[in-house]
């Protein structure tokens, strides 16, 4: 039955959306952490950090039923859902990020970003990380190098290597990371190009999933301010609680960057993306250009929005994250003594990149087992898929709902995985 979905899907679909995993899982219902095939298998969600608060979480159910059963428009009306929703989003952000506007998802988000980014700056210039990925349109795809070789990197980009503490060697990551930005400027600068703006996701996702410790983007930060740039942070994956550190992903930081983006927890699977920025940035631009998103900060994806920030209050899942992620890097740091294959394992809260190398001293990044892994763990129930720019790093992002009886299920797959394919 699974064949018969795929070659369906392939006739109608083509080659884009590709499928994880070379036996495609077909799901039929997700609950919590938790996702069932149609065969009534249950699988451990460990890569979503769309269904943030868990698979069908009843308040998202409840407030987008409610809402769909009344009143659904666009934003050329007045109606409260949208401001009632900023209102609550704004005291989540630091006061000087008091602007806000919606659209579907994080690509338009970044795509506006840039828009603003360049028109304030009269610049033309992005820095973006080696492996970023910011979105699918014309503008954001052009600073999106995890596309890989086919995809045109912006000329006027930049690129700066992402600071990863597991392979760059030096006591400072903060000014290592600076020092890259700033050559960035200068090279681009030399060119004769205009810098514009940093746009960086502050976990490094894409790069690799590279916490690093907490505080060391401020002086990147301060570089792109005296050049007179724009700092984005890109909030579609570290933020919503994630990190459990903080809020937001740049929070852990200590930075108030001038536009934050956001996308996928923000609805729990209802499409529904922001940016909020400092209000000089924001109004230079709407004032003088006008933006419509037919959909955007509609009353159904606002409700969503809404009941996911309640939702993160009333279960204490910031707080959660940050525990349950400590426990998660606990248990496989154990793993690790004993697995040669394991080079390195690190997070905030519950974002976890875990690395597999060939050879621990000279951290060579194993792929092909990395990739035979996901099967193995697939095998055994579990989820999730790899980043970084050798697609060696497991990526584990499950629904905050993550539990410590969840914690034993990844821990025993990945021991049973890595013993079948490394002994
Ligand atoms: N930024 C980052 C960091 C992302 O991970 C993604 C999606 N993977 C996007 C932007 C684009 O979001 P969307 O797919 O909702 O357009």
């Amino acid at each position: 039955a699974t064949r018969a979905l795929t070659e369906r899907r392939e006739k109608s679909l083509g080659g884009s959306y590709r499928l994880f995993y070379r036996r495609p899982v077909h799901l039929v219902r997700g609950e919590g952490q938790y996702l069932w095939d149609a065969s009534g298998r249950r699988y451990l969600d460990m890569y979503n950090n769309v269904a943030s608060l868990g698979h069908c979480h009843p308040a998202v159910v409840e407030a987008v039923t409610r809402q769909a059963s009344t009143l659904n428009t666009h934003t050329r009306y007045l109606h409260e859902t949208i401001l009632d929703y900023t209102d609550d989003l704004l005291t989540t952000l630091p006061a000087e990020l008091d602007r806000a506007m919606y659209m579907c998802t994080g690509s338009e988000a970044n795509d506006l970003a840039l828009r603003v980014a360049k028109f304030v700056t009269g610049g033309d210039g992005v820095i973006v990380t080696r492996e970023a990925y910011h979105g699918t349109s014309e503008l954001t795809s052009s600073v999106s190098p995890a596309l890989g070789s086919g995809q045109p990197i912006a000329p006027t980009a930049r690129l700066v290597d992402a600071p990863d503490a597991y392979r760059v060697d030096t006591p400072d990551l903060g000014a290592w990371f600076a020092q890259r930005v700033s050559d960035a400027i200068d090279d681009m600068e030399r060119a004769g190009t205009r810098f514009a703006g940093l746009l960086v996701d502050s976990l490094f996702s894409s790069d690799g999933v590279l916490p690093g410790p907490a505080g060391y983007l401020r002086e990147a930060a301060d570089v792109v301010h005296r050049a007179g740039g724009v700092v984005i942070a890109d909030e579609v994956q570290p933020g919503f609680a994630r990190t459990g550190e903080a809020f937001w992903g740049f929070a852990r930081h200590g930075i108030v960057p001038d536009v934050v983006t956001m996308g996928k927890p923000m609805g729990n699977g209802i499409p529904v993306s922001g940016l909020v920025a400092r209000t000089e940035v924001l109004d230079a631009f709407s004032d003088r250009i006008p933006y419509f998103n037919t959909f955007g900060g509609n009353p159904v994806s606002m409700a969503a929005a809404r009941a996911v920030l309640d939702t993160i209050r009333s279960e204490g899942l910031q707080e959660h994250s940050a525990a349950i992620g400590a426990e998660l890097l606990t248990a496989l740091r154990g793993l690790a003594t004993r697995h040669e294959a394991i080079g390195d394992v690190r997070g905030a809260g519950l974002f976890v990149g875990l690395e597999l190398v060939s050879d621990r001293t000279a951290l060579t990044p194993d792929r092909a087992l990395a990739l035979d892994v996901l099967e193995e763990l697939r095998e055994r129930g579990v989820l999730t898929s790899v980043a970084g720019p050798h697609g060696n790093v497991l990526k584990l992002r499950p629904p905050l709902a993550f539990a410590s009886a969840d914690i034993a299920w990844v821990t025993t797959a990945l021991d049973e995985a890595l013993t079948v394919l490394t002994s």
